[in-house]
């Protein structure tokens, strides 16, 4: 059966404002997978989101599972985070000097976190990732990254690189604009391979400040990692005094309140967060021990400052959310329920004989083609992104939006009801056949 890509929802809104968007943004976009190059039609416009529901300008109304891009694990407009921010900008947006509400939320992350004694807040998770390196490399006097194919880390100019071709790994960058002299301080080894990563080390450790990885490497499909592999980081840097950077701008507070740390009882030296922690504002973080945070300005020597960092509006809807995450069980009603979401999905795929696997952690979920398990970049089949391409815009037609490219995980929220989880379900079910058929 030929498929044809036929649009029946009205988008004309949607498409009126790319165009118009065009004008005054590169690519009609602030960030680059707005632009909705790996899906087909323009962008959705949205104009308001509550709970799991999002609505675009055409009124439209979707399932939403992207969130955001996975700050909003409460979904859209919590009654609790509006509250906060409405009382707190009702006093003004921002003062530029430390407040009540900043020590709020630092302490709520600290009295709950036992793998940090101290944090730091930026505006961004790449603000984040960009001062844990600074911080690393400042704190050992080593200039060296090691860093793993498959795994983002936001847009810092030295972790903007692949693997190099030849026999060396020193990075190449995956970005016009960055320096060849920044990439080279980047290795680039790939995931799950734990002799390239213990040779590396034992012959170069004298120049490598930090091993960075994504414990729950989200951005490149799910590629989740055994227990056993990320214990083996945390023995082979203590082994060669090397620092071990978890990013946990997406795991952090999404895969329980101590992130990717907590979930496998794995030490890391400094951590970073983004997404959740602001509950949907601008916030990023990054934390260590007192003894390695003692190093940043104004204690110590690694400069890092910010105009706007810890924002108070920000700071209020963080410390909004992070309370009901701190909440007993709020974790395991989220894992209960997307397991449910997924097994669903899979058991139907299995039934039909689809290739189709929903790798899975806490309240993440990833829409795999393929029936392997999948640990690094290499392994994932291009051709599945076609497949992606139509079950995205099918899901359109039929009020379910997935984020759009199928390297993109998904995310539920709290907001999440059962209703809402088994019309998704149903959709899927239907768009499978069409993917599969076509
Ligand atoms: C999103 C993300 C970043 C970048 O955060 P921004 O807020 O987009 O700058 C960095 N690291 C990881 C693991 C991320 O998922």
């Amino acid at each position: 059966m030929e498929y044809i890509m036929q649009n029946k929802i009205n988008r004309a809104s949607s498409a009126k404002l790319y165009e118009e968007a065009k004008k005054y943004f590169p690519g009609g976009v602030n960030s680059p997978v707005r632009a909705f190059k790996s899906v087909s039609g323009p962008p959705l416009f949205i104009k308001k989101g509550k709970g799991a529901k999002i609505t675009d300008e055409d009124e439209n109304q979707y399932i939403d599972f992207c969130c955001s891009w996975g700050p909003l694990i409460l979904g859209h407009d919590n009654d609790d985070v509006r509250e906060a921010i409405i009382e707190t900008v009702a006093h003004g947006t921002s003062f530029g000097t430390p407040t009540k509400l900043g020590n709020q939320l630092g302490k709520l992350i600290l009295d709950n976190n036992s793998y940090l004694d101290k944090i730091r807040f930026v505006s961004s998770g790449t603000e984040a990732v960009m001062s844990a390196i600074r911080l690393a490399r400042g704190y050992t006097g080593k200039d060296k990254i090691v860093k793993f194919e498959g795994c983002y880390h936001g847009h810092v100019d030295s972790l903007l690189v692949k693997a190099g071709s030849g026999l060396v790994t020193f990075g190449e960058s995956t970005s016009a604009g960055i320096p060849e002299s920044f990439a080279k301080e980047t290795i680039v080894l790939p995931l799950n391979d734990k002799e390239a990563l213990e040779d590396l080390l034992s012959k170069h450790n004298d120049q490598i400040a930090a091993v960075i990885i994504e414990p729950i490497p989200a951005n490149n499909g799910l590629l989740l990692q055994d227990k056993s592999y990320l214990e083996f980081l945390r023995d082979v840097c203590t082994k060669y005094n090397v620092l071990l950077i978890f990013d946990e701008v997406i795991s952090g507070f999404r895969v329980g309140f101590e992130g990717a740390a907590g979930y496998y009882g794995i030490q890391p030296d400094i951590v970073t967060y983004g997404k959740i922690i602001g509950g949907g504002m601008p916030v990023g973080a990054y934390g260590a021990s007192s003894e390695i945070m003692s190093h940043i300005a104004p204690d110590g020597p690694v400069y890092q400052a910010g105009t706007l960092s810890a924002n108070p509006v920000a700071m209020s809807a963080g410390y909004a959310t992070l309370q009901i995450l701190n909440g007993s069980g709020f974790y395991e009603t989220m894992e209960t329920k997307t397991q449910k979401f997924v097994e669903g999905i899979e058991t139907y795929a299995n039934e039909k004989g689809y290739e189709l696997t929903l790798p899975t952690i806490g309240s993440i979920f990833w829409v795999c083609f393929s029936n392997e398990r999948i640990t690094s970049a290499d392994q994932i089949d291009a051709a599945g992104m076609e497949k992606f391409k139509i079950l995205h815009h099918e899901l359109l037609q039929r009020g379910v939006y997935l984020g759009p490219s199928g390297y993109e995980v998904g995310f539920i929220s709290a907001a999440h009801t059962p209703a809402d989880l088994e019309r998704a379900t149903e959709m899927m079910k239907e768009c499978l056949d069409i993917v599969f058929q076509a």
